[in-house]
Parts: structure tokens; C-alpha cells; sequence
């Protein structure tokens, strides 16, 4: 008989499985619920992205691309690098991949063999500790406390690497903390990388969304072990478009090729074309970039003193479009804080379960002004009197 790989069998359900389905059931039921729960900018694409794309389905830009990606492309991205990051990257050591979710999938499996370690900033992401299992390898936290703002104390890392480290992962700014690592903090963890011989993969999907610290990449300290991992959906608010990037050692980006190759062949050529777009009409972007931050920055502020105001308390994100709230008040188990806001309150959020953010929800500000007052007041409604 036929049965599941092990593999399969291994992936961890999701324990926000309860809540997230929870929620569309209010909502199909005519509930009037706020979900502040996806990872999504509420913009549309920028009209001169969408623009080109239309351009390239015209123009046939409709076939398969080189696996790497349109060499314009590559070329727009290693200037990117170089521009906005002080990164050297020529175009063949620069891949595109179908979402910065796919780069990070061919870079775990080009690099880690089963028994590695790699360790992960807790919060984290949840799909890093997925995919590194996936690949055999073996994920360990370095806890972050919310007093520090949860940005990463170089020592607790230091202190958690072994004969069998094999990777840093890193993610700053931060989902779903919304920590900044400062300029010290990067130099630090890029010395330990290259003295214990290991490789840093750093995720700067967030970068543009940053309000007050300063945002440095990694790969400007330890170029020959990092590779840096990006994409159109968060800074160009292009998730449906599926579009990611990496630049790293030109052999870690051939060994990601050849995954790609026997995998998807290339991201969606007709994503490619709005991807250059964005990258290439600099000044519309960047126009664009800026107002959204802006627009971030305020509700970012809105949100995190209200849920501070409420008892809540919530660090003050320094970037991405995320606050992770403790919520023993409500509740000291998160799972049960998140059903009591869906319940309650009529606001959907996601448990800091499979973060490795126990006692916190967190809760996206990608939402207008209005809605965000809504939700405070909502809240405060549902708080134990
Ligand atoms: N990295 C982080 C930290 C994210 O939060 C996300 C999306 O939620 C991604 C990567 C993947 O984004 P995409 O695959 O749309 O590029």
C-alpha cells in the first residue's frame, strides 16, 4: 500500500491551524471580524509595475527565462545589490526564484546535510525551522528577550554553536518582531560566522520597511559567507507576483540553479518583466517605497501605544509591518489570548506559537488607520475587568 513520505509525515502542522480556521468560519457566517493576521502589504502594485507587465504579455515575454533569471534582471538585481546595499554581486552570482520563500528552500537545500545545525533568533519566522528540518538538518532557537526589543545577543549565539553548526539564519528586520539587528550586532555574528567557517543566510525581505534604526546588511562584513535573500513582495507590495531573489558565492548560487532547474525552471517570466520594472524605474519606486513606509510608520505607532496603553505590552517594532503583543493579561496561553480576541473581540491574530513566541500574538498593521482604532477599541472591550 501506498503511504505519506516521511518527510511529509514530518512537517509540523500548523497549531495557528485552530484559530486561522476558526476565523474563516466567523466569516462565512456574516461575522464582522478584523483579521490582522496576514503577512501581506494592503497596497496594490505600483500602476508603472503592473504597466510592465502588461507591456511584456504583449510583447511575448511569455516564455520560459534562463533558470537564474532574465540576465536584465540579474543585472538590475546585482546593481540593487550594490546600490542599495554595499554588496558586490556580478549577475552569476544572483538568482531569481519564484518568492524569497523559494530562494530560501533551494539555499537550505544546496547548503545543509542532515545532522547540521542551524540556528535560528527566536521569534522566528515559522517557515525557517520547517525548511531546515525538511532538509534533515536540525534547528536551534537563540532565545531574543522582548526587554532587548528581541534583537540578537551575539553571545547567546556564540554559546549555542557546536562542531556540527553549520548556519546562521537571520531575519532584520524581523517577522514577526519587527526587530532591526544594529551595525555592531551584524559585525559580531558575521566574525563568529567566518572564525567558526560557517554560512550566514539573511533574509532582508523587510529592509525598506524600516522607521527608526538604520538598516545594514550582513554581507558588507562577511562577503564570502553570506548569502543574502530578498524579493518584490513586501518593499514593491507584489506577493501575488511571486517573485524572489538571492545573491551569494557564486558556487552556493549554481547549486541553487541546479535545484531550480529540476524544480520550477524559472519564476514566472511575465513576474520577471514587472520585477525589472520595479527595479529599474527607480524613481516611481522608490516614490512609492517611501509613502508606504510612512504610511506603516503611523499606524505602527497608532497600534503598538494603544496595545502598550492597554496593557498589552509590545515593544516598539523598529521595522517590517508587524508588533508582537504579550498577552498573559488576556490569557497565559497564547493559542487561548487568540481565541478570546477572535471570540471576543472580533479580531483575528496569529498565536506567537509557531514563532517560538510563547505568551505573545502577533498582529500585522499592513491595515488603515480607522481599522486600527477599531481594533484597539475592540480589544479594550474584551479585556478582563
Ligand atoms: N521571509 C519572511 C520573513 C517573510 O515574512 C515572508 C513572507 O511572509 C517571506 C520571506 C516570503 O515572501 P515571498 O515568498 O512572498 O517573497
Amino acid at each position: 500500500v501506498w503511504a505519506l513520505s516521511g518527510r511529509a509525515r514530518s512537517l509540523r502542522p500548523s497549531a495557528t491551524v485552530a484559530v486561522t480556521s476558526r476565523a474563516l468560519e466567523l466569516k462565512r457566517q456574516g461575522v464582522d471580524l478584523i483579521s490582522l493576521s496576514v503577512g501581506e502589504p494592503d497596497f496594490d502594485t505600483p500602476p508603472h509595475i503592473r504597466d510592465a507587465a502588461v507591456r511584456a504579455v504583449q510583447a511575448g515575454g511569455t516564455r520560459y527565462t534562463a533558470v537564474s533569471g532574465l540576465p536584465e534582471l540579474r543585472e538590475a538585481i546585482s546593481e540593487k545589490f550594490r546600490r542599495e546595499n554595499g554588496l558586490t554581486h556580478a549577475p552569476d552570482e544572483v538568482t531569481v526564484t519564484s518568492g524569497g520563500k523559494q530562494a530560501l528552500f533551494n539555499a537550505f537545500f544546496a547548503l545543509l546535510n542532515p545532522g547540521d545545525e542551524v540556528l535560528i533568533p527566536a521569534p522566528y519566522w515559522v517557515s525557517y525551522p520547517e525548511m531546515v528540518a525538511l532538509t534533515g538538518a536540525v534547528p536551534v532557537p537563540v532565545p531574543t528577550t522582548a526587554g532587548s526589543g528581541f534583537v540578537l545577543d551575539p553571545e547567546a549565539l556564540a554559546a549555542r554553536i557546536t562542531p556540527r553548526t553549520r548556519m546562521i539564519v537571520l531575519n532584520s528586520p524581523g517577522n514577526p518582531t519587527g526587530a532591526v539587528f544594529p551595525p555592531d550586532v551584524l559585525r559580531a555574528v558575521a566574525d563568529l560566522a567566518v572564525r567558526h567557517g560557517l554560512m550566514i543566510v539573511t533574509d532582508e525581505i523587510y529592509e525598506h520597511l524600516v522607521y527608526d534604526a538604520e538598516q545594514v546588511s550582513i554581507g558588507t562584513f562577511a562577503p564570502e559567507h553570506t548569502l543574502t535573500i530578498n524579493g518584490a513582495s513586501k518593499a514593491y507590495a507584489m506577493t501575488g507576483w511571486r517573485i524572489g531573489y538571492a545573491g551569494g558565492p557564486r558556487a552556493v548560487i549554481a547549486a541553487m540553479n541546479a535545484l531550480q532547474s529540476q524544480s520550477t525552471s524559472n519564476a514566472c517570466s511575465v513576474s520577471q518583466y514587472a520585477a525589472l520594472a520595479a527595479l529599474t524605474e527607480h524613481a516611481q519606486t522608490a516614490a512609492f517605497v517611501e509613502s508606504a513606509r510612512a504610511a506603516y510608520r503611523a499606524r505602527r505607532d497608532l497600534l503598538v501605544a494603544g496595545l502598550n496603553a492597554l496593557g498589552l505590552p509590545t515593544p516598539t517594532p523598529q521595522g517590517a509591518f508587524y508588533a508582537l503583543a504579550d498577552t498573559r493579561v488576556l490569557h497565559p496561553d497564547e493559542l487561548e489570548a487568540a481565541r478570546i480576541l477572535l471570540e471576543e473581540a472580533r479580531v483575528a491574530v496569529v498565536p506567537g506559537t509557531d514563532f517560538g513566541a510563547p505568551g505573545h500574538v502577533r498582529l500585522s498593521y499592513a491595515a488603515g488607520l480607522d481599522t486600527l482604532r477599531e481594533v484597539l477599541a475592540r480589544i479594550e472591550g474584551a479585556l478582563p475587568r
